[in-house]
């Protein structure tokens, strides 16, 4: 199993760019820093981790290695408690001075690996856009047996009008999720088919629209699943408490839904589409600090 080692729990404050940083040595690299938040790290086989290579450059002097998780070096701190996703763990990862070999790099270089981190974002959030629409809609069914079975004034709640309505809107939630996400995905195919500039943008606005509607609509979806089973849903007898806490973990878990309207943003204003969309800049670190 692998684990990626991207985020870092201190921005950079003096430049943007990782505080990890790796330096070319004997041939090959030596890796100091630390990551934070690393889903499966203390299970991983292999870690891939991103460090600054140049610090010039900014996040164009990003670099990626594919580092042994038992090396030399790293230690994987314990998992800490989470709000949900109880199945996985996440743990910081401290790299001490770990020696990589030259071949240990992988990615590419400047633009080329800036890009392919920006399609990584793209279609690993769309991996999580698509276990939103999942949650979205176990989230719905659940809610829609409670309504029926539930009665009140001598009829099932679901016949309310407020109740009735709510789930009309989660309905159609669910439903314009999973257009967005599977037209994302042919998206990609599309790209990948014939991959041109023109593709890889459509596929990129595609993939930010269905991973910010998708998050947000299983956030909604958890809330009110919960909110229609009333006293019941707080408790732990019914998955819906489950899913709402679940569904906040997909809302910051990976490319975050503002992070993806930043990036529909940027490509319909017909800004560049650099890193610095989802990653902060100099500008912008004291106000995530
Ligand atoms: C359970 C879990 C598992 C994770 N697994 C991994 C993992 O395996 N590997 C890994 O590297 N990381 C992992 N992460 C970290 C995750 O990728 C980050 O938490 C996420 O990208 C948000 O980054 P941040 O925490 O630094 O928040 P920040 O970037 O500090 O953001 C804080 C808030 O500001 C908003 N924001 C940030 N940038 C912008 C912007 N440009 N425009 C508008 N709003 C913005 C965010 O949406 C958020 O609401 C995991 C996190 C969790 C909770």
């Amino acid at each position: 199993m692998g684990a990626v080692c991207f985020s870092e729990g201190k921005p950079n404050r003096a430049r943007p760019g990782f505080l990890t940083e790796a330096t070319a040595n004997e041939g090959g690299f030596v890796l100091k820093g630390e990551k934070a938040f690393v889903l499966n790290a203390d299970r991983a086989s292999h870690l891939l981790v991103f460090a600054q290579l140049e610090a010039s450059k900014g996040w164009e002097g990003l670099a990626a290695f594919v580092v042994e998780a038992n090396a030399d070096g790293v230690v994987i701190a314990p998992s800490v408690p989470t709000l949900g996703l109880n199945c996985v763990r996440s743990s910081s990862v401290h790299l001490n001075d770990v020696k990589v070999p030259a071949d240990a790099r992988v990615g590419g270089a400047g633009q080329d690996l800036t890009r392919a981190m920006l399609r990584f974002f793209a279609k690993e959030g769309l991996k999580t856009a698509a276990r939103a629409v999942g949650l979205c809609q176990s989230a719905l069914g659940t809610s829609l047996e409670y309504v029926s079975n539930r009665k009140a004034f001598g009829k099932p709640i679901g016949h309310f009008q407020a109740i009735a309505f709510t789930l009309a809107d989660r309905s159609m939630d669910v439903d314009a999720a999973r257009t967005l996400v599977w037209q994302a995905a042919a998206r990609w195919d599309h790209h990948e088919a014939k991959p041109t500039s023109r593709s890889e943008k459509e596929a990129l606005l595609a993939s930010a629209f269905a991973i910010s509607f998708a998050l947000e609509s299983a956030m909604k979806a958890g809330d009110c699943a919960v909110q229609l089973h009333g006293g019941a849903g707080f408790i732990r007898d019914y998955i819906v408490e489950k899913l709402m806490r679940d569904a906040k973990q997909l809302q910051v878990c990976f490319l975050t839904s503002e992070q993806a309207d930043q990036i529909a943003a940027t490509l319909e204003l017909g800004l560049p589409l650099d890193p610095a969309v989802v990653l902060p800049t100099p500008e912008t670190q004291s106000v995530f600090t």
